[in-house]
């Protein structure tokens, strides 16, 4: 389903760390990953942590969130955000998706605000951009934060009218903004995470959260409860060669996502995430939604090409039917209907960086061959 690229330059930068005895979050590495990828991103700032879900808890506390706060955030999301809001005693309030890009929609927005909601945390979906420009207007208009969740979106840009008509990366468009280093994101340190902000006062305090608080004068005083969220010297040893090669790593996603589009168009019912003209995604996955038409759900045609030796996932269930948040009844009772369709329709092709055309062949004439089956009365 997914193989990391990790080659010659990862093994020396790690060897580095082993022969000058830095392994720790203490390491030089540290410092120069975080110097590097916020400067790709265009922030001034970078924290670097230790996975994709403490940068959310850290940025939600780094904006200084507190009990009794709300959180606006899309419904189709990995669990992360909701756990993010919680872990502070802030509630996740979810806006539905935008059936055709699959990311949060702007214009359900409006109706979710009250008096108590502190940020909106977008995010950007499978490395599509969310339309920014009318949570730029909401926030302001409402005096909000944004908390940008750019976990799969490494190197996506988006086409600001707000911001004075340009192109902005995803991650420097908001207060705060996170990404993950897990080992299928488009940058990878293993296990890892980073803050990024043009805010010094905000990258401050994730800065403490990520270190148990230490008082600023008196060493082993604390007077708040916070985290080890360090990231260690060996994960940014590998994060600082990963970078070398995102430019290499963003373009072979994105040839690869229109070989699988190319091979796929000629398929019936098989769409793919919408591309809107203000988005330059970088296709974290290749997803697929299946029409409803075709008498096939995203589970069956999963069977069916696992039954052919190819690895698929699903999507993420919606966070209202998560049962953990469900039990807790802070979400509202509402229905999430695109949502739902996307879980239940939508699934992730072979997305590796090791994959190889002739794979995408294999792959693409399964779906077909299944899809053709179908018709004939047999998913
Ligand atoms: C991967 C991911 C995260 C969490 O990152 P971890 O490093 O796995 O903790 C958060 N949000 C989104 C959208 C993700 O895809």
């Amino acid at each position: 389903m997914y193989e990391p690229l990790l080659g010659d330059r990862e093994k020396e930068l790690l060897a580095e760390c082993i022969d000058s005895g830095w392994v720790s979050s203490e390491g030089p590495f540290v410092t120069e990953f975080e110097e590097r990828f916020s400067h790709y991103i265009g922030t001034q700032q970078g924290v670097a942590v230790c996975n994709g879900t403490a940068a959310l808890e850290a940025a939600l506390y780094g904006i200084s969130v507190r009990k009794g706060d709300e959180i606006i955030m899309p419904s189709l999301t990995i669990i992360s955000c909701a756990i993010a809001a919680l872990r502070l005693g802030a509630r996740p309030v979810l806006v539905d998706i935008d059936p055709a890009t699959w990311n949060m929609d702007p214009t359900q927005l409006e109706a979710k605000i009250t008096s108590r909601t502190r940020a909106i945390m977008p995010v950007h979906i499978y490395g599509l951009p969310v339309d920014m420009d009318p949570l730029f207007e909401c926030a302001s208009d409402h005096d909000l934060k944004i908390v940008e969740d750019a976990a799969e979106a490494h190197g996506a840009e988006y086409f600001s009218r707000v911001k004075g008509d340009r192109w902005l990366k995803c991650g420097n468009m908001s207060d705060a903004a996170c990404f993950s280093f897990y080992a299928n994101k488009i940058v990878t340190t293993g296990e890892g995470g980073m803050v990024v902000s043009n805010d010094p006062s905000i990258a401050a305090r994730v800065v403490s959260y990520r270190n148990l608080c230490f008082h600023a004068e008196k060493r082993f005083y604390h007077t708040e409860l916070c985290y080890n969220f360090r990231m260690s010297n060996l994960q940014a040893a590998v994060g600082v060669a990963q970078l070398e090669r995102i430019e290499e790593t963003i373009a072979l996603r994105r040839s690869f996502a229109s070989y699988y589009k190319e091979r796929l168009s000629s398929v019936p019912g098989v769409h793919f995430q919408a591309e809107p003209p203000n988005a330059r995604p970088v296709y974290w996955m290749y997803a697929i939604q299946l029409d409803e038409a075709l008498g096939a759900d995203a589970e069956s045609m999963m069977r069916h090409l696992k039954d052919k030796g190819i690895g698929t996932r699903p999507f993420f269930l919606g966070l209202h039917a998560q049962p953990v948040l469900r039990k807790q009844g802070i979400l509202a009772e509402e229905p999430f209907p695109h949502t739902d369709q996307a879980h239940k329709q939508g699934l992730y092709l072979p997305s590796g960086l090791t994959l190889t055309r002739s794979q995408i062949d294999v792959v693409c004439d399964a779906v077909h061959d299944i899809v053709q089956e179908g018709g004939n009365g047999s998913i």
